[in-house]
């Protein structure tokens, strides 16, 4: 075989990041391979993360992944970037002009779920017109961003009531506002019945975009609508953006559970602190004012406490609630006062305390 670079990149395939399936190569962190005549090879890889364990066994995969193909005495230039971690971490990317990116951003919040269906995105929106109501009252309008990060199915434009193609200034998309809330999603960009078929790297840049490219501005708190699921996309994004802290929907049955605790160990692996556990659904309240548990009970407190998080509070299962993200108007704005309403308000005012904002 031959010892060029297509052969390295080759050998490179065969490296995982560590605890995950997919490779070093397509998850984006081989920033160059250099290869000379005699059959040296120069590998750059790039890697965020605060585990001092990752970058060690990368290190010796690559290099015995590169013996293995016949390289001699490979170099390995590792840049590892340490990910900020405190709440009131401000994101650091900048963007390609001074206006754009999050770089003026207090806090990011990631809003993540192990699987679809349990109600992440409409927590989102709510939780965000919430927090825009909050912080408007307390004299500071504007201040509350929402980056739809689900590319296969982004809901988030509906929910929240905006529609039509976002301005776009030079390189620069100017993120539509609804209910004091700034949002950007794929959502926005593409057509709804056109397919969004991308390969994972496509995502990937996208959502850097979304964090770049997008003239956020000052914000006091930015939520990213993480995509359902606990696998590498959510990783990566994750990595890309330094996070003050993720928090976790969740319904009250075991199976939602189960894969909520996946997807918050997958927090773990990247540092970045669980803020707290959201149980939507948990109850429907019926004629006579009886609570009707009909996914199970207590499901979101023990996630929490399997965590060691806290639990944020309990969202019932409501008509309101699925109109207000039907209709564009969420339940915060058209039923403020409902128990879905009061949930949402004290979900904003709680994540501000934890914020220190
Ligand atoms: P996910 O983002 O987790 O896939 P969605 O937010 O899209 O989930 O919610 C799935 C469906 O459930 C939507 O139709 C939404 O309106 C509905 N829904 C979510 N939460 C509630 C709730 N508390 N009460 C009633 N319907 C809800």
């Amino acid at each position: 075989m031959a010892l060029d670079t297509a052969t390295a990149q080759q050998a490179l395939r065969t490296v995982r990041y560590p605890g995950f399936s997919r490779d070093i190569v397509s998850f984006g962190l081989v920033k160059g391979i250099e290869v000379s005549a005699e059959g040296k090879a120069v590998v750059g890889l790039s890697v965020t993360t605060a585990d001092p364990e990752i970058p060690k066994k990368l290190y010796a995969e690559v290099e015995a992944a590169l013996l293995q193909a016949g390289f001699i005495a490979p170099e390995i230039a590792l840049t590892v970037t340490v990910p900020k971690t405190s709440p009131t971490a401000a994101q650091v990317v900048t963007g390609p002009t001074s206006e754009a990116g999050v770089g003026k951003v207090k806090a990011i919040i990631a809003i993540a779920s192990g699987k679809g269906g349990v109600g992440k995105s409409t927590a989102s929106v709510n939780l965000a017109v919430a927090l825009a109501r909050i912080l408007s009252d307390r004299g500071k309008p504007g201040k509350v961003g929402l980056m739809d990060c689900d590319i296969y199915g982004p809901s988030v434009p509906l929910m929240l009531g905006v529609r039509g193609r976002p301005q776009i200034e030079g390189d620069v998309l100017l993120p539509p506002e609804n209910f004091g809330v700034k949002t950007i999603s794929m959502g926005l960009l593409i057509d709804e019945d056109a397919p969004v078929i991308w390969r994972g790297p496509m995502i990937m840049k996208t959502i850097s975009q979304f964090a770049s490219n997008v003239r956020w501005g000052e914000l006091d708190v930015l939520l990213v609508d993480l995509p359902p699921g606990t696998g590498d996309a959510q990783l990566s994004i994750a990595q890309s953006m330094a996070l003050a802290g993720a928090v976790i929907v969740t319904t009250p049955q075991t199976a939602a559970v189960t894969v909520a605790l996946r997807g918050a160990a997958m927090f773990g692996k990247v540092n970045v602190p669980i803020l707290g556990v959201i149980e939507n659904m948990s109850y429907f309240e019926d004629d006579q004012g009886r609570r009707q548990y009909l996914f199970g009970q207590g499901g979101g407190q023990k996630v929490a406490a399997q965590l060691d998080a806290e639990f944020l509070g309990e969202i019932p299962l409501d008509a309101n609630v699925r109109q207000g993200g039907d209709y564009g108007i969420p339940v915060v704005i058209s039923h403020p006062d409902s128990p879905s309403g009061r949930a949402f308000h004290a979900l904003g005012l709680r994540l501000l305390q934890l914020l220190g904002q």
